[in-house]
């Protein structure tokens, strides 16, 4: 079977696994920060918290961001659903923005239109998760621009997007918003098996997310040092949780990301080989970013049938054939908790369009020639002789 998705290990993966099990120690050592150290070079952010998950990061960032009851989140609802659950668990309420069919992100004019209703309502969200769909960035920018017109908080679900470019600079970054989130799940660019990170321009952001990692509870040395406190003392100020990333996960991702800039090339090689392969097909392939510096990652490789009616058709013709295809994504708010929430199909007419339409094909880095030429060879034969 050719999976749409796999992670790579190697060697040097699993000596850096090793060597934390054999010599170091397990939690709450060196590799957290050093991991931590090496994403913000890599990407350029000011702070970055690593944490078990992109879910527990979505979380402490809505957290931080003061999100309860009484708040609005807005996001993408072409998603995986912990991009909205995340406000979910603070109590605060969501809606979506339908997306662009050219882009597969948030719409900016149905975004601007939605925010100037919203604002004449008095009903403003705190905050907007847009998610880089597919690992391609959303114009942060003009998203930037909107969101400080109206004092809403901007942040990024990256998980797609580690890797990808903005405007000419790293996503991670933050150089238009308040805070992105990685995600280190072996399907995505770099995995820790499990994992994700909090990457944000704000010092006060970055102290909340960190309280909020280990149980809300804070060592204060300073008062300490100053004989203020005992050496054992510690305080909890805020009820947080237990949501820290281990040293062996921290090691591999270490290890993973000294291979980022290859898996990348990679990963654009062969979603250029797509494009060139499939160019004939009654097919819209996975967009390409349309602004000067701006690069996908590629986590996944998206394509649309012209004709709704045959995609059941070509996924069963390509499991048949062995190949894993996927679908992504069931829109979020068409999932049972968010219609007993009051959401209704029809509520965003794009993203239920391209739903309809869609097939996420493999790639992964490890996905020989060989193998995507079978990809296509059953996508092509699937529409020459059905
Ligand atoms: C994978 C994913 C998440 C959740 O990541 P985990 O690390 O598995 O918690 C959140 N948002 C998006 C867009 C994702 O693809």
């Amino acid at each position: 079977m050719i999976p749409y998705g796999r992670h790579q290990l190697t060697e040097e993966d699993i000596n850096a696994v090793v060597d934390v099990l054999r010599h170091q120690h397990l939690t709450q050592g060196a590799q957290v920060p050093a991991f931590e150290a090496a994403l913000a070079g890599y990407t350029g952010a000011t702070h970055v918290c690593a944490v078990n998950s992109a879910t527990s990061a979505l979380h402490l960032v809505c957290l931080a961001l003061g999100m309860g009851p009484g708040d609005v989140l807005w996001t993408s609802p072409l998603s995986f659903v912990a991009s909205s659950n995340c406000a979910l668990y603070c109590g605060a309420g969501v809606d979506f923005v339908d997306i662009d069919p050219a882009t597969l992100s948030i719409s900016l004019p149905l975004l601007e239109e939605k925010l100037a209703q919203a604002h004449a309502r008095q009903q403003l969200p705190k905050a907007l998760i847009t998610v880089h769909f597919a690992g391609l960035p959303t114009d942060m920018q003009l998203l930037h621009t909107l969101c400080q017109r109206y004092g809403i908080a901007l942040i990024e679900d990256a998980s797609h997007a580690v890797g990808a470019d903005c405007h000419s600079a790293k996503v991670g970054e933050c150089r238009w918003s308040d805070a992105a989130i990685f995600s280190f799940h072996p399907v995505k660019m770099i995995t820790t098996a499990e994992g994700g990170a909090v990457l944000t321009p704000h010092e006060w952001l970055d102290a909340r997310v960190r309280k909020l990692r280990t149980h809300g509870i804070v060592k204060d040395a300073a008062r300490v040092a100053s004989g203020e406190l005992p050496p054992w003392y510690y305080e909890q100020e805020a009820l947080g949780f237990n949501y820290r990333l281990t040293d062996m996960q921290a090691a591999l991702g270490l290890s993973q990301l000294t291979r980022l800039d290859s898996i990348l090339a990679e990963r654009r090689r062969l979603a250029a080989r797509y494009r060139q392969l499939l160019a004939d097909l009654p097919l819209t392939l996975a967009p390409v970013s349309a602004i000067e510096g701006t690069e996908s990652s590629w986590h996944l490789y998206v394509i649309q049938l012209n004709d709704a009616d045959r995609r059941l058709g070509l996924y069963q013709a390509c499991q048949a054939a062995g190949i894993g295809v996927q679908i992504h994504y069931i829109p979020i708010y068409w999932q049972p908790y968010y219609q007993q929430l009051g959401f209704s199909q029809g509520y965003c007419p794009q993203v239920e369009e391209y739903y309809r339409r869609c097939l996420t094909l493999p790639l992964y880095v490890g996905l020989t020639d060989a193998e995507q030429d079978k990809v296509v060879a059953v996508i092509r034969a699937f529409f020459e002789h059905t």
